[in-house]
C-alpha cells in the first residue's frame, strides 16, 4: 500500500512520519531543529531509509513561517523573512522535493495543524473553522470548505493588534510591532512581563485573567472577520486550562450579543474548544498535506 509522508519543520524541532492518518503511523521521528542543511537532510536521509520499507507516494512539509504558498512564485516552498538565523530564504519544499524524487503538499504549520484537526481531530465536519495556537507565537489557520485559507500570502492572525490593556506596563515582545496579540500574549510575552516562566505562575495569578483579555479580543476580531463555525483554540500556553472559561467568557462579553448565532451565544463551551490529537497534530497535518497534494 502506498503512504504518506508527513514532516512537521518546527523552530526549536522537526519530526517525520509515515502514515495515512493517525491510526496507522507506521515509521515516526523527532530531532531537533538545527541548520538547514544538517536538519534536512536528516529529515531525508530518514524517509529514503523507511523506504526499505514502505512506498511513498508524496510528501507534505507543514513549516514554521513565513513561507512562500505562491505556486507562481520562484521561491514557492521557502522560507522567507524568518529571524531564526540561517532559516531565511531556505527552499524547505524544492530541496525534500528533489532529493526524494517526490511530490511535496506545502503549507504553514499553524494551517497544517489546522487541516488535521478539521480531518481527525476536533472539527471534523465543519463548513469553517479557525485553529489558534498560543505558544512561543500566536499563529491562527483557517479552514474554509476543508482547504485551509491563504489569500495574498497566508494568514497572520497572531500579529493583528488589539488595545494595549491600560493597566499592563509591559511594552510587548514582537520584533516587528512591539505589541500586537503575539507581542502581548505568547509565552515570551508572559515570561517576559511577569518575569517567571509560565509554568511558573499560579492559577489564580493576575497574569491569567490579563492574558484571557488579550485572547479574547483576538478571538472576537477573528469571529467579526471570518464568523467561523468554531474556533479550536490550543498552543503550549493553552494547557493553563483555567484561561479557557476566561476567555470564552471575555468572547462574549466582547461581541456584546452583536453576532447573533446559537452555536456562539448558547454554546459557548463547545465554540471554543482544545485541539483533539496533541502533540502530532504537527505531523499529522503534513500527512494531510501529502494527501490533498494527490488529489
Ligand atoms: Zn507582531
Amino acid at each position: 500500500m502506498s503512504l504518506f509522508g508527513g514532516i512537521e519543520c518546527g523552530g526549536s524541532s522537526f519530526a517525520c512520519a509515515i502514515g495515512s492518518g493517525p491510526e496507522d503511523i507506521v515509521a515516526y521521528t523527532k530531532f531537533p531543529t538545527t541548520t538547514p542543511a544538517k536538519t534536512l537532510a536528516r529529515a531525508v536521509d530518514f524517509f529514503r531509509s523507511e523506504r526499505a520499507r514502505h512506498t511513498i507516494s508524496v510528501v507534505g512539509i507543514a513549516s514554521f513561517g513565513p513561507v512562500d504558498l505562491d505556486r507562481s512564485s520562484p521561491t514557492y516552498g521557502s522560507i522567507t523573512t524568518t529571524p531564526k538565523p540561517g532559516w531565511g530564504n531556505v527552499d524547505v519544499a524544492g530541496y525534500v522535493g528533489r532529493e526524494l524524487s517526490l511530490p511535496i503538499g506545502f503549507d504553514t504549520d499553524v494551517n497544517a495543524t489546522a487541516l488535521a484537526e478539521h480531518r481527525w481531530g476536533n472539527a471534523v465536519g465543519l463548513d469553517s473553522f479557525v485553529y489558534v495556537t498560543v505558544g512561543t507565537g500566536i499563529g491562527g489557520g483557517a479552514v474554509f470548505d476543508g482547504s485551509p485559507v491563504h489569500g495574498l500570502v497566508h494568514p497572520e492572525m497572531g500579529h493583528m493588534r488589539v488595545p494595549h490593556d491600560p493597566y499592563d506596563g509591559f511594552a510587548g515582545c514582537c520584533p516587528y510591532h512591539g505589541d500586537c496579540l503575539e507581542g502581548l500574549a505568547s509565552g515570551p510575552a508572559i515570561r517576559q512581563r511577569w518575569g517567571a516562566p509560565p509554568d511558573g505562575l499560579p492559577d489564580d495569578h493576575p497574569a491569567w485573567e490579563l492574558e484571557a483579555g488579550y485572547l479574547a479580543t483576538g478571538l472576537a476580531n477573528i469571529v467579526c472577520a471570518l464568523s467561523p463555525g468554531r474556533i479550536v483554540l490550543g498552543g503550549g500556553v493553552m494547557g493553563r486550562s483555567v484561561l479557557y472559561p476566561m476567555v470564552r467568557q471575555g468572547l462574549l462579553e466582547q461581541l456584546a450579543g452583536y453576532v447573533q448565532a446559537p452555536e456562539l451565544i448558547d454554546d459557548i463551551d463547545g465554540y471554543v474548544i482544545p485541539p483533539a490529537l496533541g502533540d502530532r497534530a504537527g505531523v499529522l497535518g503534513a500527512i494531510a498535506l501529502a494527501k490533498d497534494a494527490q488529489k
